[in-house]
Formats: C-alpha cells, sequence, structure tokens
C-alpha cells in the first residue's frame, strides 16, 4: 500500500523521477509518426489505486499518442464484443518471443500468436463490434472513408475514453503521418487477408489501427485506464463498468506474459506485474485489486520499452513491494 498522505506520494513519486531520470540512454523511435517534434527530457509518473486515489509527478500534462498500450484495452473491449470464444478463434494467448512488428502467426491455423503484437491486435480491431458506437459520442471522424472502419474506431476511441473517465481524440494529423509510412503493418495486414482473418480491406484494417495507435493521453489517463483494468474492469472514479471481469482478468493474463515484447520474461522476473509498453514511451503496470500505474519517457531501448520507464517501474515495485510472485 502507498503511503495515505497525497503529498507525500508525490512527493515519493518526484524522487523516482528525479532518479531514473539522470538515465539518458536508448532512443527516440523512428517509427513514431514525428519523432523530432518529441522533447527527450519530458517524463512523468502516475498512480491510482484501485478504489480511485490519484498521484502523479513531472510533465502529468504531457500529451502523447498511446500507441501499443491501446492494444490490451482494444483486446479486452473485443473479448467482451465478440465473445471470448470468437477472439481465441483468431487469435491466441501464446507470447510470440519476435519483435512487435514481426508476422508471428502460429503454424497450422495462421492466427497471430497473441493480440499485444501488432498482427494480433489488428484481428483484436476488427473484432470490436462498429454497432456499439456512439453516434453521438466522441471519436469521431478517424482516417479511414469506410463506414464500418469509421464506426469501429469511433466504438474504440469512446471505449477507450470510458477507460480513462474522459474523452480522449485521435490526433488525426498524426495517424495520417504514422500511416503513410506503415509498410510494414500493411504487409502483415496483407498476409492476414490471405488466412481470412480479415473482413475488411488491409488499408482500411491499417488505417482502423493506427487511429488507434494515435488517441492523445496523459499519463494520468494511463494509470486510470490501468486502475480500471487492476478493478475488474470498472472504473474507480466514475463507477462505471468499462469491460466484464472475465475480460480483464484475461487481458491481465496476456499482458503478464506477452506486454512488454521480447522482454516479457525478464520483466515479470524483476518487476513481477502485468504490463504493456508503447513505442512513445508509455508504460502501464496494473497490481490486481490495488493499483494503476503508468510512466512515460520516450527514450526507448533495444527492445523497444522505455530506459527510464523500466527504471522507475522496478524502483515502485521494489519499494512498494508490488511483485505478485511475492507472498508478503
Ligand atoms: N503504431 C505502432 C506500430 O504499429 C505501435 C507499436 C508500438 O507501440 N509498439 O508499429
Amino acid at each position: 500500500q502507498p503511503p495515505e498522505q497525497a503529498s507525500s506520494v508525490s512527493d515519493y513519486l518526484e524522487q523516482v523521477l528525479a532518479t531514473c531520470g539522470e538515465d539518458t540512454s536508448g532512443h527516440i523511435s523512428e517509427q513514431l509518426p514525428a519523432p523530432g517534434d518529441t522533447d527527450p527530457a519530458q517524463h512523468a509518473l502516475a498512480l491510482v489505486t484501485a478504489d480511485g486515489t490519484e498521484y502523479a509527478a513531472g510533465d502529468d500534462q504531457h500529451y502523447f499518442t498511446i500507441q501499443s498500450i491501446s492494444k490490451p484495452f482494444d483486446y479486452a473491449m473485443a473479448l467482451d464484443d465478440a465473445g471470448l470464444e470468437r477472439v481465441h478463434e483468431c487469435v491466441g494467448t501464446e507470447p510470440s518471443g519476435e519483435a512487435f512488428n514481426e508476422l508471428s502467426l502460429e503454424g497450422g491455423t495462421g492466427r497471430p500468436l497473441n493480440a499485444m503484437i501488432n498482427a494480433g491486435a489488428l484481428v483484436a480491431h476488427q473484432l470490436v463490434s462498429p454497432d456499439k458506437a456512439d453516434p453521438q459520442g466522441n471519436g469521431e471522424p478517424t482516417t479511414s472513408h469506410h463506414p464500418e472502419v469509421q464506426a469501429r474506431t469511433a466504438r474504440i476511441v469512446q471505449g477507450l475514453s470510458v477507460f480513462a473517465g474522459r474523452d480522449l481524440n485521435v490526433d488525426r494529423e498524426l495517424a495520417e503521418e504514422e500511416y503513410a509510412k506503415d509498410y510494414r503493418n500493411l504487409a502483415i495486414a496483407n498476409m492476414l487477408k490471405t488466412h481470412d482473418i480479415l473482413e475488411v480491406e488491409p488499408e482500411e484494417a491499417v488505417r482502423g489501427y493506427t487511429d488507434q495507435c494515435c488517441v492523445l493521453v496523459t499519463v494520468r489517463d494511463l494509470a486510470r485506464m490501468a486502475a480500471t483494468l487492476a478493478n475488474n474492469g470498472i472504473h474507480p472514479e466514475t463507477g462505471e463498468r468499462v469491460v466484464s471481469e472475465g475480460a480483464a482478468r484475461r487481458t491481465l493474463s496476456v499482458m503478464a506474459t506477452c506486454g512488454m515484447y521480447d522482454g516479457s520474461g525478464r520483466w515479470l522476473a524483476r518487476i513481477g506485474i502485468p504490463a504493456k509498453s508503447g513505442v512513445s514511451g508509455g508504460i502501464i503496470g496494473v497490481l490486481p485489486g490495488q493499483v494503476g500505474l503508468a510512466s512515460f519517457a520516450p527514450r526507448l531501448d533495444d527492445e523497444g520499452n522505455s530506459v527510464q520507464g523500466v527504471e522507475m517501474f522496478a524502483q515502485l515495485c521494489a519499494d512498494l513491494g508490488l511483485h505478485l510472485m511475492a507472498s508478503e
């Protein structure tokens, strides 16, 4: 349990940021739509308890694109919209042992190994129901002109917003830029199409997925989203049920084994909680029933995880005793 007093928790978070901020190794991802626009010195940390108390430190008002951290939330929505069985037919739950943008498809079935890599995320995106979009809600219009893709993306942006407890938006300009150089995801989508896993055209699937990656968030948004997963799918501040308990649990399980790319095994051994990182430098971590955490620092290590973020989590989890495999 974090200390009781808000000021002392925030001071503690500031301290963690300052210590970890000394490490300026790593690089800003070239995969970002506008890597030159990223200030490498920005960093932030936030913590939201499962009963809704929120703490943050550093550049907690700074907006960045959610990127791969959207994947677990999108997967949870797919599980509720399409059902566990259907989702499992289309995307597995095994670690791939390969980079996030590899075409890791299971031999025989052709389904992506898990929903935390791009191939699986492209599929999970398709399994979210466009019929659940609120035409009056946020998330419109997206970069696609295909009505079904637009509605599905709107539903995903709205779902991410409910997870965060406020309206989030796609940065359409960044999404267009990212899409324009997204040859690799297009290749993956084309391959998925040959396995009959995508209903829409590969270009449209990638457009929808890229819009999903370009939703703008702050570290506080991410910590609230993580806390919603920690709280069995109920937002700890708004009290709204965002996803079912089963979807939250399945999502956390896949995050634990596949959330940190090729570094997932080492992360679980060292830090010990389900997590997900993204190329823009964010990381979320979830201690079920207790707390959602989020960090932001844009320089990445060779595996694509934020250098400072990994250290922030290592320090927090050690100091607060968060490792899931520890008995006390
Ligand atoms: N939009 C990025 C991509 O698909 C997201 C990847 C990531 O954050 N790891 O390549």
